[in-house]
């Protein structure tokens, strides 16, 4: 979030208490949105995609770590009350409220009040509803909605600070990011009538986009590129998404002021100018094309967002996935030396980044997208959450970090919102279909059903600890059915699939699909082994900084927590730990030609090793498990051309 000031001394963090996880429910039958208005929404939907997203509904989670952080997720937001909730609201619209305020970005001061409790956190209770089927968050969610409704004023406008920070805007001066608020309140309102199937929300998104159509015929499309050089979220998207829904033409063209000329034309000439941008201000509107071009069908705006995603995902990522320093793009493409920072890779950038994904991948269907995915999900998303379900803003990279959390009620940074987002939604994106085509992209155990094609497809594995993955077909009757194994761009040497226990003497390429198209009878069973081997990967344009990978993980060596205190992993307001823990090279290597990974040795427990360093031997383990340590991400070699941060 641009303007946040994380450097700044904040107050001693008090005690965290909250009870032990819950198991994930496993409520299924639920209703989402009317089926009429589904139906008259995705008829406005241009065939641009090639591949369709299951319903979140019809993918659960079974035992894992994305179900366990997703049951962590739960239980912080339902510690949240209501009334504290909706406290900056009421007072806003002059209702009484007797609620103890939140802090942190939900102060009643801040000007960035509103985007976590109106906002993301109806997002998170919509997700929750359709993905978990928990009905506590769904009975929050409409708790809230009609809260909100009441505090919205007869011209639409609804927030939780008042209209004059958009004259404050239009004028020129000094405010946070009023759009910015804006949008997320909008998104949180569609969410709540897309999956949750609540009109009223609806209602107030709709008020919220007559509101917004109105302020912005106020202004010459010169005032509007002065406007938006302030941060304003996806207000394109949500836009966008409210011309989908209701099929009103003047959401669509009001979606299209917020295009931003500056940001859009270079990408649409496939130049990377992204150097010296605020990374996540920028990746919120590329969604925003994506969403354009599948509404309008206009290729100008696939071009955008398909270049964007390409420099960005393979020109501007760390080996986590995660992008941005200090919240930038500071250098060229294909450059990140002096870029391994304490403030890296800032979480709202890589959510962001899989949301956009999502989108490019369901045109083209390249399975390269899903090799992104998965990096960006297990190394840049998964390992951000500590057992009580704060969550980070950046991902720190700089040799000696440790990971920095939230606070339960006086933080609320950005971050904190779509970390419970996506905490919310970890069963998207693991199957896609097109037509009677089944695509299987991600090995997380979860179950499918296809009620369409009678079919539940159950996916057992313990992966990445366990290098293999299992499915099991029950069928209501037998289905020709092309089944897509992804088969990852870091699969090594031996894998094999076998069809109800023989194996098939064909395989594909990494970086593909392997395709078994057959008429699949109930009980069925494919098993695919997924062999890991280590790799090195070079720090973009410093071949001398290497992370280590063990197929899609991202190792990381634990430089223990002598000193560490409190204050260096738990924040308040500002988002950085006090003091900065002192800078320190990263640890150096030197690998033997001949066997340049020689130096890691196996472990004594599934994805460890023991490092051996110029300085001694070190502890290696998977970056996402990391917590309440030192460490370090990227490995020195002689010859360094930079001071690693
Ligand atoms: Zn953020």
């Amino acid at each position: 979030m641009q303007g946040s000031d994380k450097r700044r001394r904040f107050l001693k963090t008090g005690a965290l208490a909250f009870a032990s996880a819950l198991a994930v429910p496993r409520v299924r039958a639920f209703d989402t949105a009317d089926p009429a208005s589904v139906a008259a929404s995705a008829a406005r939907e241009k065939p641009v995609c090639r591949m369709q997203p299951f319903a979140l509904n019809q993918v659960r989670l079974l035992d894992s770590d994305f179900s366990r952080a997703a049951a962590i997720n739960l239980e912080y937001l339902h510690s949240l009350p209501v009334d504290r909730l909706a406290h900056s609201f009421r007072v806003q619209a002059g209702q009484p409220s007797s609620a103890r305020p939140f802090g942190g970005w939900e102060k009643p001061d801040c000007e960035l009040r509103g985007h976590f409790t109106g906002g993301h956190y109806l997002s998170a209770a919509a997700l929750a509803w359709a993905a978990q089927g928990d009905a506590t968050m769904k009975a929050r969610g409409d708790e809230l909605v009609a809260i909100l409704a009441s505090c919205q004023r007869p011209n639409g406008y609804l927030s939780a600070f008042p209209e004059s920070f958009f004259d404050r805007l239009s004028a020129g001066e000094k405010v946070w990011a009023p759009f910015y608020t804006l949008h997320k309140i909008q998104a949180g309102m569609l969410d709540m009538y897309r999956l949750a199937g609540n009109k009223q929300a609806l209602a107030v998104a709709t008020g919220i986009g007559n509101w917004t159509v109105r302020w912005l015929n106020g202004f010459s499309d010169a005032d509007m590129a002065h406007i938006l050089k302030t941060e304003y979220g996806g207000m394109n998207e949500s836009m966008v998404d409210l011309y989908a829904i209701t099929g009103n033409s003047r959401y669509l063209d009001a979606a299209h002021r917020f295009d931003q000329a500056s940001l859009f034309e270079p990408l649409a000439s496939h130049r990377d100018e992204l150097k010296g941008l605020h990374s996540n201000t920028q990746i919120p509107k590329i969604i925003g094309a994506a969403r354009r071009y599948e509404l309008t069908g206009e290729p100008r705006y696939r071009r955008i967002a398909e270049f964007f995603w390409e420099t960005v995902t393979q020109n501007r990522t760390y080996a986590t996935g995660g992008s941005s320093n200090d919240e930038f793009w500071n250098t060229g493409p294909g450059d990140l030396r002096g870029q391994l920072g304490l403030y890296a890779a800032e979480c709202c950038v890589a959510y962001n980044l899989l949301k956009l994904t999502r989108h490019v991948y369901a045109w083209n269907g390249d399975p390269r997208a899903f090799d992104y995915y998965e990096r960006n999900l297990y190394n840049a998303r998964l390992g951000t959450q500590d057992a009580q379900g704060m969550k980070l803003y950046y991902y720190s990279l700089r040799p000696g970090g440790a990971k920095f959390y939230n606070s339960p009620t006086d933080s609320f940074w950005c971050c904190t919102g779509s970390g419970a987002e996506e905490f919310a939604r970890f069963n998207d994106a693991i199957y896609f279909r097109d037509d009677d085509a089944l695509h299987v992209n991600l090995f997380i155990a979860s179950e499918l059903e296809w009620p369409e094609m009678g079919l539940t497809l159950r996916q057992e594995t313990d992966f990445p600890r366990e290098a293999a993955t299992r499915l099991r077909f029950t069928l209501t009757q037998p289905r020709e059915i092309a089944l897509n194994l992804r088969i990852p761009s870091w699969i090594a040497p031996g894998a094999r699939v076998e069809v109800n226990g023989e194996a098939l003497d064909t395989f594909a390429s990494p970086g593909s699909y392997l395709t078994i198209k057959r008429t699949w009878q109930s009980g069925d069973r494919v098993s695919l082994t997924l062999p890991m081997t280590l790799r090195s990967v070079p720090l973009p344009g410093d071949d001398h900084l290497q992370a280590i990978t063990y197929g899609p993980i991202v190792l990381a060596a634990r430089l223990g927590a002598k000193g560490l205190t409190h204050d260096q992993q738990y924040g308040r307001y500002d988002a950085g730990p006090s003091p900065e823990p002192k800078p320190q090279p990263a640890p150096q290597i030197a690998p033997d030609e001949a066997d340049p990974l020689a130096w890691l040795a196996p472990g004594d427990k599934p994805l460890t090793y023991r490092a051996t360093t110029r300085h001694g031997v070190v502890d290696v383990a998977p970056l996402n498990t990391i917590q309440g340590e030192r460490y370090a991400v990227y490995w020195q070699t002689e010859g360094s051309a930079t001071d690693a941060g």
